[in-house]
């Protein structure tokens, strides 16, 4: 595959002007790719194709789509090897974790889009009265670089499912997934148009993308910044925007918390090297288990294996790029300078890891929710851990951040982890390590964003709603 161009109208299609970005291998710092930076230009064509392609696509059958996706399907499993292999290089997820967590992640958003849609009624009934369920029409599909493939079949899948065309602009610095998939998309015979690809940064491509006339809704999933700039840009065209932003979970462990909880937080919290938008990065400890809680948390961060994404087994890679690699550890720096206790880490680079993007496991007690580290997303391998004294303190404390996507409950007490679960101002709460199914809706509450991804929640976010009365009798 070129990957210097984009994919536009079922073909291969090189870009308006050559503007050429240097994919790089997190790992090793060094260029594994060459993409191209589009422009409006390349934006006009590719929702060019979407809109003629949307008058065919929509009123295809459902069989018709549903046997689209199960070609898709069969595709995506059979490339396995190849969209793992991408994922490692261009945002260093370890080899084996690209080929399990991060693929199936889109695996079981495809499966889960192929279920909903094969169960779901396109025109019911309300007593003599009927809902018509319709395509919402063109959609600029946004995604960022740290699960890759996850984000993009949470909103590809849907999109296409629901009869609606697209552009997707996958992140500039992890675009090779997303090109893979392209070329599966393009194999699996899903018309010219429907599915479109440019690739591109922020002012070239994704402005021209958010404020196209041609353009019906607009799925992002990104940083509250962005996503605060692209509601704006939509605003003119009363565009459909649905945002999945960031998060500052916190894990609330109560001192009747089963005895692995804190290694598990700790672990849950560096796992893809902290760059999760639902991670559990505050970690609550009630007083009387708290100075064994930072103990623990220090021998796990002093201990977690880490290395090259391109070494097989379980450890944690590296951090996305060197830019990312910088702000971290400027966060890093500001927790000890705001006066917070490091346990464990710190800035620099582990030994033997000077050459890629790699940043220390790091721990930070005696953390005030105020504090920076508390407040803003660190999106790396960095834990604070703040004690508290009562339930009522607890909720206050997590509930207290402009985020609301994923929280923790650690408890043994099922009627104190309901009442907690309840009183949590997130989208998600999984007590006592469990994991939603995929049956679940995704999503979050406050600047976590706005609308539901996966499953039913996600399939109805690219329909419009049509009430019809009479029956013409
Ligand atoms: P980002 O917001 O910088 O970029 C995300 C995507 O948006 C990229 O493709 C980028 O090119 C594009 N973009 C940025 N500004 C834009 C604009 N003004 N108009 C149009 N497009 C624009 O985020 P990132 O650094 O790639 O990803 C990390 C962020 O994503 C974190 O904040 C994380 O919490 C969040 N995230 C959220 C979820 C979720 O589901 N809630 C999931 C994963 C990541």
């Amino acid at each position: 595959m070129d990957t210097t161009k984009f994919y536009i109208n079922g073909a291969w299609t090189a870009p308006s002007d050559p503007a050429p970005l240097d994919v790089i291998d997190p790992s090793t710092g060094a260029a594994c790719a060459t993409i191209s930076l589009g422009n409006a230009r390349d934006v006009d064509k590719a929702v060019a194709a979407a809109r003629s392609a949307f008058p065919s696509w929509s009123s295809t059958s459902k069989e018709e789509r549903l046997a689209a996706l199960e070609r898709l399907l069969a595709l995506y499993k059979e490339g396995q090897a190849e969209i793992a292999h991408a994922m490692t290089q261009e945002m260093g997820a370890p080899k084996d974790y690209a080929t399990s967590a991060q693929f199936d992640a889109g695996l079981v958003h495809l499966e889960e889009t192929i279920r909903v849609l094969s169960g779901f009624d396109f025109e019911q009934t309300r007593g003599k009265d009927r809902l018509f369920y319709d395509p919402v029409g063109v959609c600029a599909l946004i995604t960022p670089w740290n699960w890759p493939m996850n984000q993009v079949l949470l909103k590809v899948a849907p999109a296409l499912a629901a009869g609606c065309t697209m552009v997707l602009k996958p992140s500039e610095i992890a675009p090779l997934s997303s090109m893979v998939l392209a070329g599966m998309i393009d194999k699996a015979d899903i018309p010219a148009g429907v599915f479109n690809l440019v690739n591109g940064d922020e002012t070239g491509v994704g402005s021209a993308l958010t404020s196209h006339p041609d353009v019906d809704l607009i799925s992002f999933t990104g940083s509250t910044r962005a996503g605060t700039l692209i509601s704006k840009a939509a605003a003119d065209g009363i565009k459909r925007v649905a945002l999945e932003l960031g998060g500052k979970g916190a894990n609330v462990v109560f001192a009747d918390a089963g005895e692995d909880a804190v290694r598990r937080g700790v672990l849950h919290c560096f796992d893809n090297t902290g760059q999760s938008c639902d991670a559990p990065t505050r970690m609550l400890v009630e007083r009387n288990r708290y100075a064994q809680a930072v103990q623990e948390a220090q021998h796990v961060a002093e201990t977690v294996a880490i290395g090259s994404a391109h070494e097989p087994g379980d450890h944690i890679g590296p951090l996305v790029s060197a830019a990312h690699w910088e702000k971290v550890q400027g966060l890093i720096q500001a927790g000890i300078d705001e006066g917070a206790r490091l346990v464990a880490g710190g800035t620099g680079k582990p030994k033997g890891l000077e050459t890629g993007f790699f940043a220390r496991p790091t721990v930070f007690a005696d953390v005030s929710n105020d504090m920076t580290i508390a407040q803003e997303e660190v999106f790396g391998p960095v834990l604070v851990m703040i004690p508290f004294d009562t339930e009522d303190e607890a909720i206050l404390i997590a509930n207290d951040t402009p985020y609301g996507l994923g929280n923790y409950v650690q408890t043994r007490d099922a009627e104190k982890a309901t009442r907690v679960a309840r009183a949590l101002r997130s989208g998600m709460v999984s007590i006592n390590g469990d994991y939603l199914g995929t049956d679940m809706p995704f999503g979050g509450f406050k600047q976590s964003g706005i609308g539901r991804e996966g499953s039913i929640w996600g399939l109805e976010e690219y329909l419009e709603v049509k009430a019809v009365t009479g029956d013409g009798a």
